[in-house]
């Protein structure tokens, strides 16, 4: 019997090499899973037949485009939309690897969301409490490992995407560095902050999969070489290892005493590791970082958004005459956040705005990175919550998306920098996942995962969900 609950991708390579499992049982294991249990956690919009072969099935979230399955965003406006290419992430993954896509994961539409609540197609359930959501806007992959429905998934990260949703399903998430990961192929949201990254059940296999993936591609021109090859983390100290722990992320307003006791404890478990923890600030990050994601990445967005026209994907309204046609498609087609973010970012773009709003905010963006750049002076990584709360219940911030947008207070000050982070789970609050978060200087993904590996060995934190053990 394979238990896809426990089985890490590392493990499952294992098995299929010594011949001890073939690989239609392992795919048979997971559409077993997904049938038994995706009816209550819809963590899929779609499922895939076996492509054949012996690689890791693989599920991709919906905003990565896979040639010849339905890749949608979770967008009513792409729906029936079926990509003719792959996205270099998932030709990569097949053609490295053979690893063979197993489905699309739930979203909020365009990524734009913390808990796929704003999907179209409804939303995902957290497998450790279906009451509550399993964050977003990548909560579809993130509850898939979780729920043991796929090995691994692949997410995409704007402000939090990946971090988040893995902090409240108890998973690792890696946002790598920005340019380190092909944009080519993805649905965009916000182009300088997109990345995609890996989910999975530990850390080994979070940067097995992030080799993967990443490197330089030609098709996309902001992409570059990594500076040293990935390594597996086999290190079980962290001796030498000089950790910051910014004031501002782990003490900010709205975090959970139970979220803030678990990271405290996890800190202290990395100096019993050997590692060097101080106290730093990132003031200006912290304070200045919601506000300017929240123009920088409507702003993009407005542009982005800009071709779904109907002429070209997807959804078509029915109109006698062109420009009716146009609106009319982008009035049925777009849901009410992403309308909401065209109309903020059109106007923060409109002639004579533009250097009020999107150009002062890169301009903050730059002060951000210098800040968190100064730190690294003198630390190899910094720690926080990844989440201010463990997950919260469907419905809870529906009406308010100011609140549902604090879910990534501290997920976005780094992204803004287009810094690399990992979360990690460090325990448990109120019976649900809490996860840490860590953060490193450009590049510096072999750092996160040593960290990372480290810290995971030590907790020993167990990430299949109590009521499905
Ligand atoms: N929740 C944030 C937003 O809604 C981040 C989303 C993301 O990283 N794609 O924009």
């Amino acid at each position: 019997m394979i238990d896809t609950l426990r089985l890490t991708a590392y493990e499952a390579a294992d098995l299929l090499r010594t011949k001890e499992i073939s690989g239609v049982e392992l795919w048979e294991a997971y559409r077993r899973a997904i049938d038994e249990r995706d009816g209550d956690l819809h963590c899929f919009l779609h499922v895939c037949d076996d492509p054949g072969g012996d690689g890791i099935p693989l599920a991709v979230k919906d905003v990565i485009g896979t040639k010849g399955i339905p890749t949608t965003a979770g967008s009513k406006i792409l729906e029936g939309y079926v990509p003719v290419y792959d996205s270099t992430v998932v030709r990569r993954a097949k053609e490295g690897h053979g690893l063979r896509v197993l489905g699309k994961t739930n979203t909020d539409e365009f990524a734009m969301g913390s808990s796929t609540e704003n999907s179209a197609f409804g939303p995902s359930h957290n497998p450790w409490d279906p009451s509550r959501v399993p964050g977003g806007s990548g909560g579809g992959s993130a509850a898939a490992v979780s729920a043991g429905l796929a090995p691994w998934a692949l997410g995409s990260d704007t402000g939090g995407s990946i971090k988040q949703p893995s902090a409240l399903c108890g998973n690792v998430g890696l946002r790598p560095t920005y340019g380190t990961v092909s944009r080519y192929g993805v649905i965009a949201f916000a182009s300088s902050l997109d990345q995609v990254g890996p989910v999975a059940r530990n850390v080994r296999d979070c940067a097995f999969l992030y080799s993967v993936i990443a490197g330089r591609d030609e098709c996309d021109t902001t992409t570059v070489e990594l500076p040293h090859p990935v390594e597996l983390p086999e290190a079980d100290d962290l001796r030498g290892m000089r950790i910051g722990v910014p004031k501002e992320l782990n003490e900010a307003e709205g975090i959970e005493p139970g979220v803030a006791a678990a990271v405290r404890a996890a800190i202290e478990r990395l100096e019993e590791l050997g590692a060097e923890v101080g106290e730093c600030e990132l003031p200006l990050s912290v304070e200045y970082g919601m506000p300017c994601y929240y123009l920088i990445a409507p702003a993009e967005a407005s542009s982005n958004l800009a071709r779904y026209d109907g002429v070209r994907y997807g959804h078509r309204a029915d109109a006698a005459e062109r420009y009716e046609m146009y609106t009319r498609t982008r009035d049925e087609g777009f849901g009410d956040e992403p309308k909401r973010r065209i109309l903020v970012g059109t106007y923060a773009l409109s002639a004579g705005y533009y250097d009020a709003y999107y150009g002062q905010a890169q301009k903050v963006r730059t002060v951000i990175k210098r800040e968190h750049d100064a730190l690294f002076e003198s630390f190899d990584a910094l720690v926080s919550p990844t989440s201010p709360t463990v997950a919260f219940p469907l419905g809870a911030r529906t009406a308010d998306p100011i609140a549902m947008y604090l879910s990534d207070l501290l997920t976005i000050p780094s992204c803004m920098a287009g810094l690399p982070g990992l979360n990690v789970p460090c325990g448990l609050s109120e019976g649900l996942p809490v996860g840490l978060q860590l953060v490193g200087p450009q590049f510096a993904e072999n750092t996160l995962f040593r960290i990372g590996h480290a810290l995971e060995q030590a907790i020993g934190f167990d990430p299949v969900p109590e009521r499905l053990r």
